[in-house]
């Protein structure tokens, strides 16, 4: 059998900047609108962010000089309405935080859908596929305690033992923003150790 696990974000990603205001480094995260300004047919839309200590706001600029008549309409809508969905989606999007010089602060919350597919047989190890929707900060370690109901120490034990294969100890910590899928082989015994069926 081949189990996948395919794990999205909830919530915003934090952002790691000198607050002026409190004039330290403090955590933004976004402050649950967009702003846009319109001119001669041009948008700027940018999400607003504050520092989560004072009410310092700091813009993250999404979009610059677009043409009107080239903004999505359903985007467009959304945006007007201060989509909550859309401030997330927009809050994980790579390609805007790099632009912006973003550095990323801890890691979001996470959800993990599980799929059952008939595979390979082989009733004493499960070949588990882990995926993620987009790119996030997010460790297998943490993804892995969630699915199968063990500490970090246990789930470090058998890494060591093989009982969990196809991830490096320091594979298993790292939080490096990726989308490829990885591969892990987990004993039957362990998959099913901590869950009560
Ligand atoms: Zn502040």
């Amino acid at each position: 059998m081949q189990v996948t696990w395919t794990v999205s974000p909830v919530g915003y990603q934090r952002i790691a900047k000198r607050c002026p205001a409190c004039n330290v480094k403090r955590d933004f995260l976004p402050a649950g609108a967009f702003r846009m300004n319109s001119q001669k047919k041009r948008l700027d839309i940018w999400s607003i962010y504050k520092c989560t200590h004072c009410d310092y706001t700091w813009n993250i600029s999404l979009f610059s000089r677009l043409p009107v008549s080239r903004i999505n309409p359903v985007l467009y809508r959304r945006i007007m309405a201060n989509d909550e969905a859309t401030l997330e989606y927009f809050s994980h999007d790579d390609q805007i935080l790099k632009r912006n010089n973003a550095v990323l602060s801890g890691s979001p919350a996470f959800h993990v859908r599980e799929q059952w597919s008939a595979g390979h047989l082989c009733n004493k190890r499960l070949k588990v596929c882990i995926r993620l929707r987009c790119a996030f900060q997010v460790s297998l370690l943490s993804v892995i305690k969630k699915q199968l109901f063990l500490s970090a120490s246990e789930i470090k034990r058998r890494v060591i033992t093989g009982e969990i294969a196809g991830v490096t100890l320091k594979e298993l910590k790292s939080t490096k923003r990726q989308t490829a899928s990885v591969v892990i082989w987990v004993s039957a015994g362990v998959f099913y150790s901590g869950r009560k069926i």
